[in-house]
């Protein structure tokens, strides 16, 4: 039997393709390619081009397939673009979702472990976040995940469908191998435009707001290696497949990096001088996101293994160093 990676050409997902094949899985991937690559399909794995909104391709999958279990990385990720245009992520995010947990429940498929976001939380009130906290979104993206949950929760509750919700915190780096990586068009992550400067695409960064209540009045992220998410993708569908029961966990490091540190620290593994300049503040980000993964590591097993920000920049460097277009020619 197959595991079944719905938007496994994209950044996330690939990764976790990587390491799914690397543990012996046998993997199939259903793509768009609307914002994911053919060349980041792994060629060990199954590629089916499709829209998870269209529900008779799902359905000729899941008849041609067989599968003990799907991961859905499929989604619309970016807060910036969420908050001008918020029904692209209602429509691809939520009908997407819907169309999918119709095809599955119907075709009695009943394990699902799926991307969600620290975006789910808002403003935090207290620092660690855990699971357990209010969840009031700032952001369009953050919205549609939380429903996305809820959505899950619901249909669980009729259908018995169990699942695994994982809030990435900030999802950074490259598989070591240097030969998958981030690359969105445009980019808008911080890490990968950083690097754009050293790989003299952009002049300098700009810092987007820096009258944050924080130390050094950037913004304060979480970033977690885009490898130990993947990993944790495996462990949540081990937990699955033995029958546990529906669980939300958040996967970050657990320490916070100001923008500010993440330039410096960016500084020092390209030994560039990077520029950087203050910008406006971007509409729907809170000021702190910091994880508590003391669940995931408890309940799952999750450890992190690449937890220094040196070491997540420099992967992150290597790919873009030798990808300054990502996957485009
Ligand atoms: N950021 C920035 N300049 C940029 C891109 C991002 O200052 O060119 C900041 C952004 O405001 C946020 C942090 O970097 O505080 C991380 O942003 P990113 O888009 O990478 O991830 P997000 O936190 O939105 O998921």
């Amino acid at each position: 039997m197959a595991i079944l990676v719905l938007g496994g050409a994209g950044y996330i997902g690939s990764h976790t393709v990587y390491e799914l094949i690397d543990s012996g899985a046998d993997v199939v991937i259903a793509d768009n390619l609307q914002t994911g690559y053919i060349q980041a399909v792994h060629p060990k794995a199954r590629f089916y081009k499709g829209d998870i909104r269209d529900k008779a391709f799902l359905d000729n999958l899941f008849k041609q397939e067989k599968f003990e279990a799907v991961i859905h990385f499929a989604a619309n990720s970016l807060v910036g673009e969420s908050m001008v245009e918020p029904l692209k992520y209602y429509d691809n995010n939520l009908c997407g979702t819907m169309v999918l947990l119709k095809s599955m429940v119907e075709n009695g498929i009943d394990n699902i472990v799926f991307s969600s976001t620290a975006a789910t939380y808002g403003e935090p009130e207290s620092i660690p976040i855990l699971e357990t906290d209010k969840t009031e979104p700032t952001n369009t993206y953050g919205e549609t995940k939380l429903s996305m949950e809820k959505m899950f929760k619901w249909v669980s509750k009729a259908h018995g469908l169990r699942y695994v919700s994982l809030r990435y915190f900030n999802a950074c780096g490259a598989h070591v191998s240097g030969e998958i990586g981030e690359a969105h068009n445009p980019e808008s992550h911080l890490i990968p435009i950083i690097l754009q400067v050293p790989n003299g695409q952009r002049e300098a960064v700009s810092v987007f707001g820096d009258d944050y209540n924080t130390k050094d009045g950037t913004c304060v992220r979480d970033y977690i290696h885009v490898t130990d998410l993947a990993q944790a993708h495996i462990l949540a569908v081990n937990y699955l497949k033995k029958g546990n029961e529906s669980n939300i966990f958040n996967l970050g490091n657990g320490v916070g990096f100001t923008v500010n540190e993440v330039i410096e620290t960016a500084r020092k593994v390209t030994g560039h001088p990077i520029p950087a300049v203050i910008a406006p503040r971007r509409a729907g980000d809170p000021a702190i996101l910091i994880a508590s993964s003391e669940k995931a590591k408890k309940v799952l097993g999750w450890k992190p293994e690449h937890d220094s920000l040196e070491e997540i920049i420099a992967s992150a460097w290597k790919w873009h160093k030798n990808h300054p277009k990502g996957f485009e020619k």
